[in-house]
């Protein structure tokens, strides 16, 4: 059989080192071709020490696979043992990691116990500290992440870029026959702030395992050029995420547009999306946005997806959208008992379609799949089940029909005992 020229895949992902990030038992590998990591952030005080240990519940709950939290204040890292505690008297395993600037140095040091409750240290080389007092100031913080043998992230920011090092590459520049542009110089001073001081934890003694890179910028272009040129020039394991992603779908759209374009060329080996939440809305967004793009690129598998139509004049009512909304929510919340109870359902496929048009088609192509009655069609939705259609659901209570099919399926399929 001759080989068709369309295909797709398999993504190639860049070769890195492999940093374990632990809690406990847990062991969370970054790099080296583990599966791209998951990750976010708190947004409590962390001084907070009950509020954050709640929120970091139910961003490992949504799935959260590390969290970081600000540690800001002498009253923010006492208060980091005392949350690793609480997590830990709640179940909740998920490693955490301690976000330093300005005072990391101080702090670390001055409280063991919270460097100690931390199973990974983020380091902003541009907030470290000035003129002679930086490379003392990194170097405590790296003999710190040496003592208790934690891996750090040299974790660089545009918003705060090292402005010693910038002036350096721009006076290099100067001296150039052809200068480089402003924004070319911006990138080289990013990609060297990560590397020099990447390279400078090493000879201070931190093993080269134990070392993410990140770069984080604002603008979608930016973050891919920075990036690329980042995965050229090192080995590390690099941490995406596009900073100050923004609010709602602009956010969401801005994240998903620069990594997928990174990881379909193999690189990130762990993300967090940067979404800034609505005013009381649901931190664990980021979450959920984070594993979606993986999901949907087909990098991994969290959760079983539902595919619904987008509805148009064949739809005069909202049934089917309800419907969509109802599954997919329902399927997002059993999973953090799914997970254990049926290994393999995170690959289910559901679709919830609004008409006969693609609905039948779309609905085969799923594990479970239900085609709603457009405008003028009978009343009456059949189920296609891993490509039959197997019933027919009528009347009122459609939704809480097809949830228990659902249901039933996942049970007879990926329960104890099936027979796959
Ligand atoms: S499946 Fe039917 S309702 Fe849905 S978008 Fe297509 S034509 Fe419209």
């Amino acid at each position: 059989m001759s080989s068709s020229p369309i295909a797709s895949g398999p993504l190639v992902r860049r070769n890195s080192r492999r940093v374990v990030i632990s809690h406990g038992g847990r062991e969370i590998v970054v790099g080296g071709g583990a599966p791209v990591m998951v990750q976010s952030m708190t947004n409590t005080d962390t001084a907070d020490a009950i509020g954050t240990a709640i929120q970091i519940k139910e961003l490992a709950r949504a799935g959260s696979e590390v969290v970081r939290l600000t540690v800001n204040t002498p009253e923010a890292a006492a208060a980091v043992p005392a949350i690793r505690e609480q997590l830990d008297r709640m179940g909740v395993d998920v490693p955490l990691v301690g976000d330093f600037h300005y005072n990391g140095h101080t702090l670390l040091t001055e409280y063991p116990e919270c460097a100690q409750a931390l199973s990974k240290y983020r380091i902003n080389p541009g907030n470290v500290g000035k003129g002679a007092k930086r490379d003392t100031q990194f170097a405590q913080m790296i003999e710190v992440a040496c003592k208790y043998d934690k891996p750090v992230r040299i974790g660089v920011n545009w918003g705060s870029l090292d402005q010693a090092l910038l002036a350096r590459i721009m006076d290099e520049n100067a001296g150039r026959a052809e200068p480089w542009s402003a924004q070319a110089v911006m990138y080289e001073a990013l990609v060297t702030s990560a590397i020099e001081n990447a390279q400078r934890a090493e000879e201070l003694g931190i093993a080269g395992d134990k070392i993410i890179l990140s770069c984080k910028v604002s603008g979608v272009q930016d973050l891919i050029a920075v990036y690329r040129e980042l995965a050229r020039r090192c080995d590390y394991p690099l941490h995406l995420g596009l900073t100050e992603a923004g609010m709602g779908s602009k956010g969401i759209v801005a994240s998903t547009a620069a990594l997928s374009v990174l990881l379909q060329e193999g690189i990130g080996d762990t993300i967090r999306i940067s979404l800034t939440p609505e005013p009381g809305g649901d931190r664990t967004k980021e979450v959920v946005v984070g594993q979606e793009i993986l999901q949907t690129m087909g990098l991994r598998k969290f959760t079983p997806m539902v595919i619904a139509c987008p509805g148009c004049g064949r739809t005069t009512s909202t049934v089917f959208q309800d419907l969509a909304d109802k599954i997919q929510t329902f399927l997002r919340e059993q999973m953090p008992v799914w997970k254990g109870k049926y290994p393999g359902v995170e690959a289910m496929n559901v679709a919830v379609m609004g008409c006969i048009v693609n609905g039948p088609g779309e609905s085969k192509h799923a594990n479970i799949g239900i085609s709603l009655p457009g405008t003028g069609e009978s009343p009456a939705a059949p189920v296609f089940i891993d490509g039959e259609k197997k019933m027919t659901l009528r009347g009122e209570r459609i939704a809480e029909e097809f949830q228990k099919v659902v249901l039933d399926y996942v049970e007879s399929h990926y329960g104890q005992g099936h027979p796959a």
